[in-house]
């Protein structure tokens, strides 16, 4: 008999739908109810339960939660004091969402590479002017963050032929990327950089990261794409290096407050395109795949998926 395996969310009832039916065709051995519908008794019992901006009150009445697995690749808002300490929490980890990643870090490396802001800015003005065109090789990308997904679009920068040099928290060796790493490495990568690619979780370590102190020692002239997530990078010191032509353009997924306000000046900042948080969205088939076996390998073996490791925050 199939167990019931809670799914506590706040999302719309459509999304809530669309992850109940793709998750249950993909497993025999437990079926996915949301918590609302569960009796007290069956909560009571309840191991694993599958969240998505969870209310942290109703995990509270979980007494018997071992593990919850997230629908979301960032978990900033599950670390801390949401979920006991004696929670484990397994993020989603899906290859699909590491290509899709790298597929946008390239495209939005090229629009800035190309000097697309600057074309569509000329356009609008019916202004001929051309730029110069440096090779790939010539420019040097630097991605912040070298996990599931900065890794990935690291190699794929270099396919295309950039310069490309990552940062992380511990050493690393990728084939063909210079790689720095803590606070040392921090300090030699910046000057070194003419794109900018975050990449990073958001924690306490990296929430304000990138602040005006960080972000004069780029050259003149450098880049930002911010992908991960928007108080990792300070928004008005961004806006004033913009301001005084210190940064050249900066392309920005995430923000602060999403949606991004109508009254916020960087919808208008001619330095700044902004995109809805959709650099690499969630694939719904592959990450219900992922959820499934990795509940389904529990109820058979026991064994907890790698967790987010609650020192680091991520
Ligand atoms: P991950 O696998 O946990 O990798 C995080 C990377 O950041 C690791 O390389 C880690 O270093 C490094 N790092 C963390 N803290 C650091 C610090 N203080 N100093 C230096 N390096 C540090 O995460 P991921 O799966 O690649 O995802 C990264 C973030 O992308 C997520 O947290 C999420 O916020 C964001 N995201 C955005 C979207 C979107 O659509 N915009 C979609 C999915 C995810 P070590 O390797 O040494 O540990």
């Amino acid at each position: 008999m199939r167990i019931d395996v809670p799914f506590i969310g706040r999302v719309e009832q459509q999304e809530l739908d669309d992850w109940i039916e793709a998750i249950n065709s993909r497993t025999g051995r437990f079926k996915l109810v949301p918590v609302e519908a569960m009796q007290p008794a069956q909560l009571q019992k309840t191991e694993v339960a599958i969240v998505a901006n969870p209310d942290p009150e109703i995990l509270s009445v979980l007494p018997n939660l071992k593990w919850v697995q997230s629908l979301w690749a960032g978990v900033e808002g599950l670390v801390g004091p949401a979920i006991s300490n004696e929670v484990a929490i397994v993020r989603l980890t899906d290859p699909q969402m590491a290509d899709s990643m790298a597929e946008a870090v390239l495209a939005w490396t090229l629009y800035l590479h190309r000097k697309m802001p600057h074309y569509a800015h000329q356009q609008s003005q019916k202004l001929w002017h051309t730029h110069s065109l440096a090779a790939p090789e010539e420019c040097n990308v630097s991605v912040f963050g070298l996990g599931n997904l900065g890794s990935i679009a690291a190699l794929r920068l270099k396919q295309n032929n950039f310069s490309v040099r990552g940062w992380s928290n511990s050493k690393k060796s990728i084939n063909g990327i210079e790689t720095f790493h803590g606070t040392n490495g921090f300090a030699s990568i910046l000057p070194a950089t003419d794109i900018a690619v975050i990449l990073l979780p958001l924690t306490k370590d990296t929430e304000g990261l990138f602040d005006k102190t960080t972000l004069t020692k780029l050259p003149t002239g450098a880049s930002i794409i911010n992908f991960a997530r928007g108080p990792i990078l300070v928004e008005e010191d961004l806006t004033e290096c913009l301001n005084s032509k210190h940064l050249d353009h900066a392309v920005l997924d995430v923000f602060n407050n999403e949606p991004l306000p109508q009254d916020n000046p960087l919808w208008s900042h001619p330095g700044v395109t902004v995109l809805p948080h959709i650099s690499a969205p969630t694939t719904l088939s592959t990450a219900a795949a992922i959820t499934a076996k990795n509940i389904d390998n529990y109820l058979d073996t026991g064994e907890i998926p790698e967790s987010v490791d609650r020192n680091r925050g991520y």
